[in-house]
Parts: C-alpha cells; structure tokens; sequence
C-alpha cells in the first residue's frame, strides 16, 4: 500500500480548494510583543503580530515569567504523572482554587487545555447523563462539536444566538428529559457576544443545565477578568464555565468550574482527565500569577478596549468594511477566499504585518476575512502603519470599500 499517495492525493485536493493551511513561522520575543521575528526560508526578519490570542500580552509580563521560572526551580519541568498517579501537585490546586473563586463557584478542574476541557466535560456529560439531549448554538467550537459527538447524546442544533429558537427547542422535548444548554459567551471570529440574560432566563424555564464558554472573554471581561457571566452578573446562574489559560492568561492548560458535585463528577468520569499526563506545576503557577494579576488590575483591559476603539475609528475613516460589533475581535470582511490569501501574504512580506487569512471552513464561503486583535501593546504608530498598508492594498486590489 502507497499510504503517501493517499496522504498526498487528499492534500492536493486541499490545495486546489484554498483551504491548506499555511503556517507562518514565529519565534516570539520576550518583552518585544507584539514583534515577533519570522523565520522564512532561511531569511529572519521582525514582524508586528496583530492575530495573537495573547490578548494583553500577559505571556510575556514579568510577575507571570518570574512565577514560572520560581516554580521550574521549586519543582522541576514536568508534573511527575497523571493526576492519579502521583502527578497532582500543590500548584495544580491552587490554581484549582484560583478558578473557583474566578468565577464564584464551589470547585474547579484542571485539564491539559481548553480544547480537552470542553471535549471531556461534554461527553462525560451526554454519556453519563442517562437520555440527556444536548442543545448545542450553531456556531460553537470544534472541541464542543467533538465532545457532543462523542457522548453519543441526543444533540439538537439552535440557531446562532437565536434565543426563541432554543426556547421552541427546549419546548418541544419532554419535561423530564434532562437538558444541557451548550453555548459560548464571544464567538471567535464574528466578535458577537450572546444575549447571555435570556439564554439563561430560558434554560431556567425548562430546567436546563447551562454550559458556557468563556474561552474569549476569561481575563477581558468584567471587574476581575470572569468573563461576560461576571460582567452580567450571571455566573451563579449558570452550571459550567468553561475557560482556557493560553489566549488572555498568556499560558496554556484548560479548566471547567461548578459545584463541588458536578467537577467530582467529572474527575471521577472522564476519560480526557484522568488517562494524561497533568500540566507542569510551574505552568499552574505562572497561570495562577496571571489570573490574580487581572483580578485586580484594570490596566491591561482599560488599555486594550483604547487600542481596539482606536483600530476600529481608524478603519472607519479609511472606509475598510470591519465587523461591527462589542468585543475585542474586529474581523476585516475581504469576502473572497483568494484575495484573503494575497492580501494576507502583501501584509507580510511588503509590510512586515502578520495576519492571518481566515478561509472556510473556519468561517462559511463568501465570508472570507482578516482578523485582528489589538493588544495593549500595539501602539498608536503601529496602528496608523495598519491602517495605511490597508489602505494601500484596498486601492491596489480593488476590494469594495465601506460606504460611508
Ligand atoms: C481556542 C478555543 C478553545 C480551546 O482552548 P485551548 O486552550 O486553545 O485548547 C475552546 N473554545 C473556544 C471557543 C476556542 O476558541
């Protein structure tokens, strides 16, 4: 058998389709975020990183750098096993301690990322959950997606961020069917935020668990970075939140809180949990350091809500259609798969600014885009330098323009 073949015959047809990933290759600078050097070919040369999911740039901030490095000192670089069998360290659950309080509730469980929290919490849930339907938004994640599709529960898709539709949803399943309500709080690429209020409102009419992803607003929202359920004032109403420690906390890992019952279900139940190797202890510490820092400073969100509004002003005045909406996120409407590319790779290597082009299937046909999230350290310069290379590249490509 020529397995090579059939890898190649697969990846050809990607190709030939516009959707092979291309992966730009970064050596990030401690202390020079967002400047990043790119290695290209043999050839290094800077450039400015505006598509970074370090939000506030808490991956390079010296109390998290210098907790890290404490903690690889105290404990070394690796946990030592699962959290089973000798892996669960001190560190793990004071960060475990750290989330709870995060978000208001009683526990919290740790898993290796936001991507396996989601995957193990959701078909730990719809598995173990004797004829439990999930009622999943249309436009969640993947690792959602997956954990849903593994549970082998019922799912029933609601339509994005359409409340009376999961209301007819919810309506039409019997009364003592056990429902888990799956949604997120910022959508990652269009930036829209849920009607959080009503969701809830309505999975508390029929009884509903909610689970919630707050993976893009953990560290950004709300007076100790909780997300939008601390900013709404909804956390103790919802029955999961959900979060990762590698975009706004700048590390990596993920995390699921709940009541004490619901997170000793999981660890006792999940397969995701259990069978892997736990986080380094000094990644728990370095996590630990970043949450506590956003809890209290207000700082590095009151910055970057400046710098976003100031992209956004600065686009409008150029007349560059973006995405109007209330995040951090502003995606730039290119709506044609080959010219994203292009525009993405001009940006590059005649300006030195690195975006990535966001193609289908992340985002559907037609809605092809760039998407940038200013940080507290891009500086009014870089903005203006943005802002004339697309200028520039909108005249040269002839992409339609805003209308005023
Ligand atoms: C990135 C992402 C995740 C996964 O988190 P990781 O920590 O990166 O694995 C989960 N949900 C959403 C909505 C995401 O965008």
């Amino acid at each position: 058998m020529d397995f090579d073949a059939i890898f190649e015959d697969q990846l050809t047809k990607l190709k030939d389709e516009g959707n092979y990933r291309y992966f730009a290759e970064l050596e990030r600078k401690c202390g020079k975020f967002p400047s990043a050097a790119n290695h290209n070919d043999g050839e290094v040369r800077d450039v400015t990183v505006w598509c970074s999911n370090d939000y506030l740039g808490m991956g390079q901030h010296p109390k998290v750098i210098e907790a890290m490095c404490e903690a690889v000192k105290r404990t070394g670089t690796g946990a030592g096993g699962t959290r089973n069998i000798s892996g669960t360290n001190h560190d793990h659950l004071l960060l475990e301690r750290e989330l709870a309080d995060l978000h208001g509730k009683e526990n919290a469980l740790l898993f290796t990322s936001g991507y396996v929290s989601n995957w193990a919490a959701l078909s730990t849930l719809g598995s173990r959950i004797e004829n439990c339907v999930i009622l999943s938004d249309s436009g969640n994640h993947a690792s959602m997606i997956e954990g849903i599709r593994h549970s082998r529960a019922d799912k029933v898709l609601w339509k994005h961020n359409d409340v009376a539709d999961l209301e007819a949803k919810l309506a039409a399943l019997p009364a003592d069917v056990p429902k888990i309500v799956a949604f997120e709080s910022v959508y990652s690429m269009d930036g829209d935020i849920c009607p959080m209020r009503e969701i809830v409102e309505v999975a508390e009419k029929y009884r509903a668990m909610t689970y919630l992803d707050e993976v893009h607003a953990v560290g950004l929202y709300g007076p100790r970075g909780g997300g939008i359920s601390e900013r709404e004032g909804l956390a103790d109403r919802i029955t999961l939140i959900e979060g990762t420690l590698g975009k706004a906390y700048g590390v990596v890992g993920g995390y699921i809180t709940g009541s004490a019952a619901l997170c000793d279900f999981i660890r006792s139940f999940a397969s995701g949990f259990i069978f892997t190797t736990a986080l380094p202890p000094a990644v728990a510490a370095a996590a630990r350091t970043s949450i506590a820092h956003l809890k209290v400073s207000q700082f590095e969100r009151a910055k970057q809500r400046q710098q976003v509004a100031k992209l956004r002003a600065r686009l409008d005045a150029a007349g560059i259609p973006h995405m109007h909406n209330e995040s951090h996120i502003i995606p730039v409407m290119v709506k044609d798969p080959v010219k994203c590319r292009m525009l993405s790779d001009y940006l590059m290597n005649e300006w030195g600014i690195y975006v990535q082009p966001i193609n289908y299937p992340t985002v559907p046909k037609g809605s092809e885009r760039l998407r940038f999230t200013p940080s507290p350290l891009h500086t009014d310069a870089d903005i203006d330098y943005l802002v004339e290379a697309l200028s520039e590249l909108w005249n040269q490509c002839a992409i339609a323009r805003a209308v005023a």
